[in-house]
């Protein structure tokens, strides 16, 4: 499979979890990946990885609600690769409280990095896919970007911005090349949902078996969905063809066959 063998992508929170998965789906159809993480070493060793299995990968620190740091990431990408024709949206933090405990800076905290990281990010590569009259830029949601939940307000409101900011983009880039599309994953195994159940855990008193069976039962979910499942619908978010989706919210609930 090498549909995007001559496409470079950059992927924001490349260094693990869905990032990480999204970096070796988009290798293993082809590109040129960037991975970018606040986290330097995580990015490191999987651009390495990806090397040793013969890809070109890769890794920049950069922290995506840093203006400069969002600008350096794209000028040193593109000294890397070339140019950049894939941007995936991914890094993003959640915390979960109730509205009396949040505090102005974990608001402000939530709603940087999955927000305005992602507006940064989008800002930074537009100009250069526009003028090659082609791009793909995958943002990462959550059906939390589509309904709200119990204790996560600001996330839930990032999220939504996430969406709007989608629908938005998508609008802007009818005629330019690009599309602009945005997954929305429920609860995925990776270390974000490790944390969401060590803090019930640690809350609750409950085994990690029973906290995760309550998130899920309240998120309506069979299961935790695979970081490799996300990857794949990212992936194909990058096809190729005339006939690509702009525009596109994807669902993933875990009630699709593995
Ligand atoms: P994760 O915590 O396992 O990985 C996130 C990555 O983003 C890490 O590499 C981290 O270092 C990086 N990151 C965090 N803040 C950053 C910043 N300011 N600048 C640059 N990099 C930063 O998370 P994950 O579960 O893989 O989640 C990835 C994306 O998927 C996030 O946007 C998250 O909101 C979204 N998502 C996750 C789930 C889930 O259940 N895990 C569900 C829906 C959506």
């Amino acid at each position: 499979m090498s549909e995007l063998a001559g496409y470079n992508a950059v992927i924001t929170g490349g260094g693990r979890g869905i990032g990480a998965a999204a970096a070796v789906a988009l290798a293993n159809a082809g590109a040129k990946v960037s991975l970018a993480s606040r986290n330097e070493s995580q990015v490191v060793e999987i651009a390495a990885e990806l090397r040793n299995q013969g890809h070109e990968a890769f890794a920049f620190r950069c922290d995506v609600t840093e203006p400069h740091q969002v600008r350096e990431l794209a000028l040193s990408a593109r000294e890397a690769m070339g140019r950049i024709d894939i941007l995936v949206n991914n890094a993003g933090t959640a915390t979960s409280n109730p509205i009396t405990r949040i505090t102005h800076a974990e608001w402000q905290h939530i709603m940087a990095v999955n927000a305005t990281g992602t507006f940064l990010c989008t800002q930074a590569v537009w100009d250069g896919m526009a003028d090659r009259r082609w791009g793909r830029i995958v943002n990462v949601a959550s059906v939390a970007g589509l309904s709200g939940g119990k204790y996560i307000s600001a996330y839930t409101s990032a999220k939504h911005a996430v969406v709007g900011f989608t629908r938005a983009m998508a609008e802007e880039a009818v005629g330019s090349g690009i599309t602009v599309n945005a997954v929305c994953p429920g609860y995925v195994d990776t270390p974000l949902t490790d944390e969401t159940i060590a803090r019930i855990v640690h809350h609750t008193g409950k085994s990690w078996q029973e906290a995760l069976s309550s998130v899920l039962e309240q998120a309506g979910q069979p299961r935790l969905i695979r970081a490799a499942e996300v990857a794949k619908a990212i992936a194909d978010f990058c096809h190729v063809g005339a006939h690509a989706p702009n525009g596109e919210l994807l669902v993933l609930d875990g009630t699709e066959s593995e």
